[in-house]
């Protein structure tokens, strides 16, 4: 158990506040399945458009149309995109175009496609416990603000999002950086030393703490083990106590 009586409680997603697995195992895979269907259904979509010119700039050429061997939407094109994305996705590449056609392929999973994020049992019941005790939640993650945004907005508990005041993603700063910290609580108007924030990696609750936040290591199902850190544990939310709040 550990005290915090402090303004603001920042949130990592991935392994703190949502299983690891579901990037993993049901997210990526996902965006394969149905990029094909995907690019059949919404080819001309201006998004898809902007989204193919930024993979054919990944590619090095100056624009879709210069890339593509054959006319888009033909069969043969998708085709041959759907592969040329395979081979991407297969090379895990970190591309700006590829990333784009994912979060596309993912928000309308999101809204058309009865997707829904899974967060940890405990999540729901103490980001409105903190929200109603005037604590700011917020959430720090590598995935965009948009993706953020998504899937809090369509989590198996429901929409989350009103207990949620500030997203932030590395484009604010890296996660293992305290200069990221400094920021990101610079921002939400709140001294370090009021702020706390959780996570499953060892190196950003480092990052944190030279920043001057309190920090504490979140344990949960399917975590990689941390077997040094000098920073509390805990398995669950439930495990911070806020005086005056439980
Ligand atoms: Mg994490």
């Amino acid at each position: 158990m550990i005290s915090f009586s402090g303004r603001l409680v920042l949130l990592d997603i991935e392994g703190t506040t949502s299983n690891i697995a579901f990037v993993h195992e049901i997210l990526f895979p996902y965006a394969r399945q149905h990029a094909g269907p995907y690019l059949e259904k919404n080819a001309t979509h201006p998004e898809v458009r902007k989204a193919l010119d930024l993979m054919a700039l990944d590619a090095g050429a100056a624009d879709f149309a210069g890339w593509c061997p054959e006319a888009w939407p033909a069969d043969n094109a998708r085709e041959w995109l759907v592969a040329q994305i395979f081979h991407w996705m297969d090379a895990d590449a970190k591309l700006t175009g590829l990333k784009n056609l994912q979060g596309l392929i993912w928000e309308a999973a999101y809204l058309e496609g009865g997707l829904r994020a899974p967060v940890f049992g405990d999540v729901p019941a103490r980001i409105r416990v903190w929200h109603a005790a005037g604590i700011s939640v917020r959430i720090y993650s590598s995935g965009s603000v948009a993706a953020q945004k998504l899937l809090f907005s369509h989590t198996e508990a429901g929409d989350l999002t009103p207990w949620l005041s500030g997203y932030y993603d590395t484009t604010i700063g890296a996660k293992r950086e305290a200069a990221s910290y400094a920021t990101i609580v610079r921002d939400a108007g709140v001294p370090p030393k009021e702020s706390l924030f959780l996570s499953d990696v060892p190196e950003e609750l480092d990052a944190a703490s030279s920043a001057g936040l309190k920090v504490a290591l979140v344990e949960r199902p399917g975590n990689r083990p941390v077997s040094a850190t000098r920073h509390p544990r805990i398995v669950g939310f439930d495990e911070i106590s806020i005086p005056g709040v439980g």
